[in-house]
């Protein structure tokens, strides 16, 4: 199927990424995905969102790309795990909506955020866009999980104002159970921005009986506050709105059960970060 027959099909533009999304991109070859993750040229998006207030400062322009090598016990978004999921949506395409936007970005003091998905998953993509919307004097966010970090060179990270970076646990059999990939990489990217002088927000899920174990938050806590540039911390309550998507995926659901933290453990959660001289939410 040609690009323009699966545009046809889905609006680049979702309400929210809770929209369920899944293979807009099937009709694209092999190559083609290997030569866009390759060059650039072309990206997987689940949709662009507007109007965000909690993905990074000021009013965003979000673009939920696909594509994630985790595999989050308590993803609310399984539907932008497989890149084929995506709309593929060439650079140019992206690069028209982000200039639609430009101006009413900065008089709201926003920005462009690339979250996901994994955006660095296409990372040849994400830098081109990041260059882009700098080049229009937009502010870029990447939410990632930082596991792919290490494919950014330095001269590309200064692209990045802000990277919105996911620790989901400190404990690497925790990480490995909660996500099905190792901590380090994502700790050593954390170190190679505080290094780098970039801001990080942190967030972190809170999940009861998964990732509310007060030694691992007290570790994740301290390893923050050490970095020196975290400017601040948002404690994420778990939430089931992503049941339905494992439900028409036909995915395992192991979380079904699990409640909401309670306001009770969610101030306590903050307030570990906060004794760490961090800014939490
Ligand atoms: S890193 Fe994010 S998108 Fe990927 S599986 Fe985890 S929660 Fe889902």
């Amino acid at each position: 199927m040609s690009e323009e027959k699966v545009l046809e099909q889905a609006s680049l533009e979702a309400n929210s990424p809770f929209e369920l999304r899944v293979n807009l991109g099937a009709g694209v070859s092999e190559n083609a995905v290997k030569a866009a993750l390759a060059t650039g040229d072309m990206g997987f998006l689940h949709s662009f969102t507007t109007g965000s207030a909690v993905d990074g400062p000021g009013v965003r322009l979000v673009a939920w790309t696909a594509g994630c090598q985790f595999r989050c016990l308590y993803c609310h978004n399984p539907d932008t795990w497989n890149m084929v999921n995506g709309i593929p949506v060439t650079l140019v395409r992206a690069k028209e909506e982000l200039a639609k936007y430009s101006h009413g970005l900065k008089v709201m003091s926003g920005g462009f955020t690339l979250s996901g998905g994994e955006p660095l998953m296409q990372d040849r993509f994400a830098v081109r866009l990041f260059s882009a919307a700098k080049a229009m004097g937009i502010h870029t966010a990447l939410d990632t999980n930082g596991f792919l970090g290490e494919r950014l060179t330095d001269e590309e990270l200064e692209k990045v104002d802000l990277v919105l970076l996911d620790i989901k646990s400190w404990d690497p059999e925790r990480h490995r159970q909660l996500t099905g990939k190792d901590v380090r990489p994502t700790l050593d990217f954390a170190r190679r921005l505080a290094a780098r002088n970039r801001s990080i927000w942190l967030r972190f899920v809170l999940v009861p009986g998964f990732s509310d174990d007060a030694n691992d938050i007290a570790q994740i806590a301290k390893f923050a506050g050490g970095l020196g540039n975290v400017e601040r911390v948002d404690v994420l309550p778990f939430h089931q709105m992503g049941l339905f998507k494992w439900k028409e995926l036909k995915l395992e659901y192991t979380l079904e059960n699990v409640e909401p933290p309670t306001h009770e453990l969610v101030e306590r959660v903050v307030a570990q970060f906060s004794a760490e001289g961090l800014t939490a939410y």
